[in-house]
C-alpha cells in the first residue's frame, strides 16, 4: 500500500522544544535521540521554508523557581530557565529568520507540556488559515504528545513526523504514538510526505 500526506498551502511545521537542555551534551534533561533527529528536522524545515510556509518553534521557558522543578515539588531537574544557555535552541537547528517562537510554561505556578497551553499558538495558526500541522521535536511522550492531542481537539489535522521526534523512554514513545493515532493523528515520515502547494 502507498500512502502520501500532502504538505498544502494551509500547512505549518511545528518544532517542539528542540532546546539545549533537552538535546545537547551538558543539558539538564537530555532526551535520548534528540540530537539524532536534528538533521531530519532540518530537512523538513527546508521543505516548509522553501514553500513559504509557516514554521513554529516552541520552547520551554521556565522561571528559575518553576513548579515543575524538583526543589519546588515537581518531577524534573531545573531546565530551560528563561534566558539561560539550556533554554536556547539546539545550535544545529536551521530555523528560518522569520520562525514564530512560542514560549510555554513561563509562569512559576503553571506547568504546560502542550505548545497550545497558555500560549497564542491557536490564534497564530487560525489567523493565518493553517489547518494541517506537521509536528516534530521532543519529547514524543510528553510535549509532542500534548501538543498533538491539543491540536486534534482544536480541530486541526495533525501529522506526527515519526522520523523527527524522540522520546524520554522508548516504551513511553511507542505508547504515546499509539495514543496519538487513536486520537486521530496521522503518522508519517519523510518518504510519505509530499509538497503539493
Ligand atoms: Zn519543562
Amino acid at each position: 500500500m502507498y500512502v502520501l500526506v500532502g504538505v498544502t498551502r494551509s500547512s505549518a511545521l511545528i518544532v517542539v522544544d528542540v532546546q539545549k537542555d533537552f538535546c545537547c551534551e551538558g543539558g539538564a534533561l537530555r532526551v535520548p535521540g534528540c540530537e539524532g533527529i536534528v538533521p531530519r528536522i532540518n530537512e523538513y524545515l527546508r521543505m516548509f521554508v522553501d514553500a513559504g510556509l509557516l514554521v513554529i518553534a516552541s520552547r520551554d521557558w521556565h522561571p528559575p523557581n518553576h513548579i515543575s522543578f524538583k526543589p519546588y515539588g515537581g518531577p524534573w531537574p531545573p531546565h530551560c530557565i528563561q534566558g539561560s544557555w539550556g533554554a536556547e535552541f539546539h545550535p544545529g537547528l536551521e530555523l528560518p529568520s522569520d520562525v514564530y517562537v512560542v514560549s510555554k510554561a513561563y509562569l512559576r505556578d503553571k506547568e504546560a507540556y502542550s505548545a497550545f497551553d497558555g500560549t497564542e499558538l491557536h490564534y497564530v495558526l487560525s489567523t493565518r488559515g493553517v489547518r494541517r500541522l506537521f509536528v516534530t521535536g521532543v519529547a514524543t511522550d510528553y510535549c509532542v504528545k500534548a501538543t498533538v492531542l491539543d491540536g486534534l481537539r482544536l480541530g486541526y489535522e495533525v501529522v506526527v513526523l515519526t522520523d523527527a521526534v524522540a522520546a524520554v523512554s522508548e516504551e513511553g514513545g511507542v505508547r504515546a504514538l499509539e495514543e496519538m493515532l487513536k486520537a486521530g493523528a496521522i503518522l508519517a515520515d519523510l518518504s510519505s510526505v509530499k509538497l503539493v502547494t
